[in-house]
């Protein structure tokens, strides 16, 4: 069964056996085929916890974290009116900045409350600012072209990019979350990998996934692992590898 017709089902057995209050479904908004692709999961688990702290009055009745569907999702049972639940979901949409990145349906006994019941505007595009379902609609923006914005938000919102004047690159974005695994807490451009926890064997597997997503094989040379010590000097080091086989192929 399809991902989503199995959380649809899971939702409706829940609702009906938990009629006199407001079921909820929490997921990030991610675009593409990966939906548990970086920040998916920051992005869930922190909305997730703005959404609870709002409801700390309210009784919680049950949470249940779906697994074995192809993306993140959690189901809350809260004791309370569908519309203050969906008008706390708004809230959480619009003013946190993971349940920017999120959807929070709230389902009643008679199914789900529009943004319209509580005559809301719709939720505005990530890249332009316009109708989201109408950007939707007309195509305007690809899937990846949303993706990088929602990774750069979200690394810029948590300081994760010290180099504001240069501009975050696309590189930068891949590589770090391809080694944030694999390193502590505050890792940005200029850490020393090595001091932040990876090791040589993962920064070996970490430059084959390198080569499998950029098309190119590194020489012997070049992966002398004390010139590659930090997600700056790596995304270089693409940069110039790219350059070189762009230029190989022109000649
Ligand atoms: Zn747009």
């Amino acid at each position: 069964m399809e991902s989503r017709e199995y959380l649809d089902k899971l939702i409706g057995c829940i609702a009906s056996a938990n009629q006199a209050a407001s079921v909820l479904c929490v997921s990030p908004n991610i675009p593409g085929p990966d939906k548990m692709i970086f920040p998916a999961g920051h992005l869930f688990a922190d909305c997730l916890n703005a959404l609870l702290n709002r409801f700390h009055h309210a009784d919680v009745l049950s949470q249940t974290y779906v697994d074995g569907i192809a993306f993140h999702a959690a189901i809350i049972v809260v004791r309370m009116n569908p519309y203050q639940a969906k008008r706390i979901s708004l809230e959480v949409e619009t003013d946190d900045f993971a349940g920017y990145f999120c959807d929070i349906d709230v389902y009643a006994p008679g199914g789900k409350v529009s943004r319209g019941a509580l005559r809301e505007k719709e939720r505005p595009c990530y890249l332009c600012g316009g109708q989201a379902k109408a950007c939707i609609f007309y195509r305007r923006h690809t899937p990846a072209e949303i993706l990088l914005q929602i990774q750069k938000r979200y690394m810029e919102h948590h300081n994760l990019y010290r180099d504001k004047g240069s501009g975050m690159d696309q590189y930068y974005i891949t590589l770090y979350s391809l080694l944030k695994p694999y390193c502590n807490a505050d890792l940005n451009e200029d850490s020393n990998l090595f001091e932040s926890g990876l090791n040589s064997f993962n920064m070996v597997n970490i430059l084959v996934e390198i080569e499998k997503r950029y098309q190119f094989e590194f020489d012997d040379e070049e992966l002398d692992i004390r010139g590659i010590n930090t997600i700056r000097n790596l995304s270089r080091l693409i940069i110039k590898k790219q350059q070189g086989e762009r230029h190989g192929n022109e000649s």
